[in-house]
């Protein structure tokens, strides 16, 4: 791609009110001039609602001509639905799916026919083939539901081996676990791209309850500077501008093969990293950035 050969993504919800897509429009118009390989929408994520996925796509697909990649989740899905939201996406033109296994709503035990994210890959190639590049999950800190660090290396292999392309991994603030997972990856025999996710920082208490939710560590340093904060967001802001910062540049200087952002549907903040990080930006683009810092 144009970005100094790092694979640049970036990640939208569906929102739920018109104030939310007006949001999400402007998010995703400023960030397309960038130019990125491509955008991603969440599924089921956070309570959004599923068919808001396809709207989105479907909507960005007409406005922008960034390639979009739906999220698809398998949990709790029969096989039938699966394939007729492939058959809809083949029919838009998508190329690629970002599969993952979802979490059940609270109070659901019952997870269907498909348990686990490599079910979902193997029904992606048994009914569409090689159509589909297709991203999957991956858990530098490991997983929050797995047994132990090895076996979730192993079920992350069997959805390689599954036909997955590419990875996406959590967030995560220490760039040591990623480089030590890349590495224990490889000696279990896994080489596919793994694409560090970037949560930017804007807001402590948001970001420290989604954390504990999905198992992503925030350092002790980092969380107590923020917390001493307090409501002074400017300050939050600024310091987490830094933090980030420092671990894309090390991922970067470490040789990961891009960055996928976690936008929340805002563009600010992960477009000033790009220019801060240097990631060839039009100068067009350089220029807005630099008005609105
Ligand atoms: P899997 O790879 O299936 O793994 C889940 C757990 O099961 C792990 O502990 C693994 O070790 C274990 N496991 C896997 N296979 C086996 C097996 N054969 N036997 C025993 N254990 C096994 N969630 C949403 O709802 N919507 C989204 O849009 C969304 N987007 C995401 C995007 C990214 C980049 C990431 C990293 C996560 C996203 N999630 C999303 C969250 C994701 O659904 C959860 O993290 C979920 O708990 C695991 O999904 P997975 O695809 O990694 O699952």
């Amino acid at each position: 791609m144009k970005h100094n050969s790092l694979r640049i993504s970036f990640e939208f919800y569906p929102p739920k009110t018109d104030e939310g897509h007006k949001n999400l429009q402007k998010a995703a118009l400023a960030i397309a001039k960038v130019e990125p390989d491509f955008f991603s929408v969440t599924y089921g994520a956070g309570g959004s609602l599923q068919n808001g996925t396809v709207a989105v796509v479907k909507e960005l697909q007409k406005s922008l001509s960034v390639p979009v990649a739906p999220h698809l989740t398998c949990i709790n899905s029969t096989r039938e639905e699966i394939s007729s939201l492939l058959t809809l996406y083949k029919s838009l033109g998508v190329k690629r799916i970002v599969a993952l296994r979802g979490d059940l709503p609270a109070g659901v035990q019952n997870t269907g026919e498909l348990k686990f994210a490599s079910d979902l890959i193997h029904l992606i190639r048994d009914t569409t083939q090689d159509y589909f590049q297709i991203e999957v999950g991956a858990y530098p800190e490991f997983h929050p539901q797995s047994q132990n660090a090895l076996d979730d290396v192993l079920n992350f292999k069997k959805k390689v081996e599954a036909g997955a392309t590419n990875a996406i991994t959590q967030y995560f603030y220490n760039p040591d676990a990623y480089f030590n997972y890349i590495d224990y990856c490889a000696k279990l025999g896994i080489y596919i791209p793994i694409i560090p996710g970037i949560m930017p920082i804007t807001h402590f208490e948001k970001l420290a309850r989604f954390s504990a939710l999905c198992g992503a560590e925030i350092p002790q340093w980092i969380a107590k500077r923020l917390s001493a904060y307090g409501d002074d967001e400017e300050s939050v802001q600024a310091f987490g501008l830094e933090v980030v910062y420092d671990l894309c540049q090390r991922l970067i200087a470490g040789g990961a093969p891009g960055l996928h952002f976690y936008t929340l549907n805002q563009a600010e903040v992960s477009l000033r990293l790009l220019k801060l990080l240097n990631v060839t930006v039009p100068e067009a683009v350089k220029y807005e950035i630099e008005m609105k810092a």
